[in-house]
């Protein structure tokens, strides 16, 4: 369960428990980390990537690989705040897939790179406006044109269409740049980081395996790690998709998405074909089974092929749908706040990244600032509210509780009469977990750390395992 259709690609791993000695640490290996360390393959420094998991097997391992500057309504959103912001966007992101489609063919990368149609499309009257507000927006870079109908008959009564669109295997992406940046650089996997110590002239990173010294760190962990650990939920929040992955008849050359009642988006990839749906806030309707299965009911009600694959996957937006890209505190940079778009947005932060690396400032710099005005307005206030009635009201599920010595620990007990029993909160800020009954993991509402049925951290931003009795 929860493992996509890209994560059959075979990779070798690499793992060290020496110490370690850097100019920059790029922490994190999933789209951002390893553009950016891709994007400084010229560079002489000293460069080394850790990764807590296998590289690419985090978010960009789940997702739908579209590499795309059509990107649902985002656009009239950022208008909606200022057009200056909404078409430095719009051009960062033209730029952004140009120059990432340029290093896959400039390094030659094996990633099942391909051009085709790209749609939004929608199959409700109310909707057509957007739709037609997104594409006077896009007119002004890419060329797009109106339809009233999808090549695989998916219910659609308008939309709009671009040729000027890729899509991928991000897997097969990840393991290339692996591949040729490990004859420069060094990576290391089930890595990682725990806590960031400044010293004079330096950082010193703690891992699970080693102790590393670099003049400089990048944050690339999809939601930042160890940095501002207060100001991230404010300013941003996740929500969680629901895929499938099911063997058809014929490959579409077309991806599509929509945004009707919740996202649909669909691709294909040789023969099979990519559905994902839901949308879900988390720490809001968070029934994992619940809406897992309305995502396959969706599917079952328009195609007729059988489910061979199904997983989930987070996102993370932020409150003005921008990325945040910057340095954050001195020689600390993050890369966060994809807004769903993270291949584009991935190559725009590894731009900016390897440009504050090599002492230059982006022109795109200011636009994903920490420090912009447009990141800080009513919906931090939602965040806010959000995140206290998250913590403080947790979902109910079927776990048992028991306090000890003033602790709360919270007990599963499994098919065979085994008690799992762990403390009752996030080690990263301390909200209430749900037990995820599916993949049989406790996973925190408010920020998305998961952990494995007896504590052991699985996914960030929290750096550290639940403290067992
Ligand atoms: C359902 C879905 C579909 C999507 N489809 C698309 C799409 O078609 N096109 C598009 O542009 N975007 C898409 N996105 C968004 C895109 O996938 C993400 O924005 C992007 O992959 C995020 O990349 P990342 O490098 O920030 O994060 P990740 O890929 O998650 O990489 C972060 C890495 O950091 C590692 N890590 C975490 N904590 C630590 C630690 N403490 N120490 C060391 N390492 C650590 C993790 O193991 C992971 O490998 C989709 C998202 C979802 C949810």
């Amino acid at each position: 369960m929860n493992k996509s259709i890209w994560q059959n690609t075979k990779h070798s791993i690499s793992i060290t428990k020496k110490n370690i000695d850097c100019d920059v640490l790029i922490i994190g290996g999933g789209m951002a980390g390893m553009t950016t360390l891709l994007k400084l393959f010229d560079s002489n420094k000293k460069i080394v990537l850790i990764d807590s998991s296998i590289v690419g097997n985090g978010i960009t391992g789940k997702s739908t690989g579209k590499i795309s500057v059509m990107q649902e309504y985002n656009y009239q959103k950022i208008e909606g705040i200022s057009k200056d912001l909404c078409f430095k966007y719009l051009e960062s992101q033209l730029y952004s897939v140009k120059s990432l489609i340029g290093m896959i063919k400039k390094y030659n990368i094996d990633c099942d790179l391909c051009k085709n149609d790209s749609y939004i499309f929608t199959n409700s009257k109310d909707n057509i406006e957007k739709i037609n507000n997104e594409k006077a927006i896009l007119d002004n870079v890419i060329n797009c044109s109106t339809i009233n109908k999808l090549p695989n008959g998916y219910p659609c009564i308008y939309g709009i269409k671009t040729d000027f669109s890729y899509v991928f295997n991000p897997i097969k992406y990840i393991n290339s740049v692996k591949e040729l940046c490990m004859k420069k650089f060094s990576i290391y996997e089930y890595t990682r980081a725990i806590n960031i110590s400044r010293k004079l002239d330096y950082f010193l990173v703690k891992t699970n395996k080693n102790k590393i010294k670099a003049k400089q760190i990048i944050i690339c962990t999809h939601y930042p790690i160890l940095v501002k650990k207060l100001f991230f939920p404010i300013v941003t929040n996740i929500t969680k998709e629901y895929l499938i992955g099911s063997h058809v008849l014929k490959n579409i050359k077309c991806n599509m998405i929509s945004n009707d009642d919740s996202i649909k988006s669909i691709r294909y990839y040789k023969d099979f074909m990519i559905y994902a749906g839901g949308n879900d806030l988390l720490g809001g309707k968070l029934n994992h089974k619940n809406n897992l299965n309305s995502v396959i009911n969706d599917f079952k009600r328009h195609f007729n092929y059988p489910i061979e694959y199904s997983w989930y996957n987070y996102d993370i937006t932020s409150t003005d749908y921008l990325p945040i890209i910057d340095e954050v505190e001195k020689n600390i940079f993050v890369a966060t706040a994809f807004n769903k778009w993270g291949f584009s947005n991935g190559m725009l932060a590894a731009s900016i990244l390897a440009d504050y690396i090599n002492g230059k400032k982006n022109i795109y710099a200011n636009l994903v600032s920490i420090n912009r005005k447009s990141l800080i307005n009513s919906s931090c206030i939602k965040n806010i509210f959000d995140n206290v009635v998250t913590y403080f009201k947790p979902k109910k599920s079927n776990i048992t509780f028991e306090i000890i010595d003033g602790i709360k620990y919270a007990i599963y007990t499994d098919i065979d009469g085994v008690k799992h029993k762990v403390v009752y909160k996030c080690p990263h800020l301390g909200c209430n977990l749900i037990f995820n009954e599916i993949d049989k993991t406790w996973d925190c509402p408010c920020h998305g750390s998961r952990y494995d049925i007896d504590g052991n951290v699985i996914q960030g931003p929290s750096s550290y395992s639940i403290k067992k009795k």
